[in-house]
């Protein structure tokens, strides 16, 4: 996606050898004009994907997630994240280890919020080694739901994850996708 490229070309600022920093308009300050173009985009990739509910995990999926599911016109929920868990029956679990804060976030959804048989498209900012998506994929197990897609604002394709998906069978769209850094500029993948 061009106008994305280009924001990521403006603002993005390269953090060591694997880390995009994006808080000048989807980490920390949003872009709503940026997240809603982002949503349409979306919405149009998986616009045969006959989706029934946007999933996404808290913080920075939810407003790519919320204006895919805006211009799917489904309803859309995030997976929270827990320090501690206290086991419930109420709620979907999956454990997420996150390679930039280096922990692990027990991530749970009340299973209110997914019916079994449903189509879920997952939503997330980035895809690096795969943790976050896979997570989303084991509450969709366990709640009987099918991930019909995986849609990503940012793939670094050069950490495993977009592999391990591709290893699962399951489609992946991602707005941007970045080959590699090359002395802190981002090169594009394509
Ligand atoms: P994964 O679970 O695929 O290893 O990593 C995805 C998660 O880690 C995303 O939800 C995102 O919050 C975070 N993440 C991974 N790589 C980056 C990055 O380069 N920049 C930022 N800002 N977050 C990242």
């Amino acid at each position: 996606m061009k106008l994305l490229e280009e924001r990521i070309k403006q603002d993005g600022r390269v953090i060591g050898t694997e880390v995009l920093k994006v808080d000048n308009f989807l980490n920390h300050q949003v872009d709503p004009a940026l997240m809603k173009a982002m949503g349409d985009e979306f919405a149009r990739l998986f616009a045969d994907a006959k989706v029934d509910r946007v999933l996404t995990v808290e913080s920075s999926g939810i407003a790519p997630a919320v204006f895919a599911a805006l211009a799917l016109n489904v309803p859309m929920v995030f997976a929270r994240k827990k320090k501690s868990l206290t086991l419930s029956e109420d709620h979907y679990t999956a454990d997420v280890y996150s390679f930039t804060k280096q922990e692990t976030n027990h991530v749970i959804v009340d299973k209110r919020f997914i019916q079994p048989g449903e189509r879920l498209l997952l939503i997330d900012d980035f895809l690096a080694n795969g943790q976050a998506v896979e997570g989303m994929m084991q509450i969709a197990e366990a709640a009987g739901a099918e991930v019909v897609g995986v849609g990503i604002v940012i793939e670094k394709t050069f950490q495993k994850g977009r592999v391990l998906l591709d290893e699962r069978d399951v489609r992946v769209e991602s707005l941007a996708r970045i080959a590699a850094f090359d002395n802190g500029e981002v090169v594009f993948a394509d």
